[in-house]
């Protein structure tokens, strides 16, 4: 694995144990060369996925770039990391378990937004804010009313329902 700070190759594995209830396998390592320290994740993989995005354009499902813009919504949330990628496995494999090799970025979108709902809702309200690509204050207060209107969200570990807010109130922006 290169080393992410210094492009090296020589990385070691200090440590490796189970995450994720034992859906991935995580391993601490070390590069020699620059003394820097990463951490990567081993998956299963069910199957390659492809993103059709607004502007028609297809692109390899990438989940480290999902990652990075769910971590920008959870950014000084007290959301407990682990919960954060327990989130991005259930949904990685929802999606893999949908059957198609394509998928659009609506529906990706979707699916984080279901799962920060539970998580935290400032994550949830800042996510949406991008993603639904608010233009009025109306539509803000929209979502803050679903949100009060809604204590507790019983598909906590079970994700499975096929539950999809139904709220893409405008489709045509990209
Ligand atoms: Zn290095």
């Amino acid at each position: 694995m290169r080393c992410p700070y210094c492009s090296s190759n020589e990385s070691q594995v200090k440590d490796s144990r189970p995450s994720e209830d034992g859906a991935a396998i995580r391993r601490r390592r070390h590069c020699p060369d620059c003394g820097g320290r990463f951490t990567t994740f081993e998956r299963v993989q069910l199957r390659e996925l492809i993103v059709l995005k607004k502007s028609g354009k297809r692109v390899p499902f990438d989940r480290d770039k999902l990652a990075r813009s769910v971590a920008i919504a959870v950014r000084k949330r007290p959301v407990d990391p682990e919960r954060l990628e327990r989130m991005m496995s259930s949904i990685v494999r929802q999606l893999e378990s949908l059957g198609e090799t394509e998928i659009t970025s609506d529906l990706i979108g979707e699916h984080v937004m279901e799962g920060l709902r539970v998580l935290d809702d400032v994550a949830y309200v800042r996510f949406a804010s991008v993603y639904r690509n608010f233009r009025e204050a109306r539509d803000f207060e929209e979502l803050l009313g679903e949100l009060s209107s809604e204590d507790e969200d019983p598909g906590k570990d079970d994700n499975d329902n096929g539950k999809i807010t139904a709220g893409n109130r405008d489709g045509a922006s990209d």
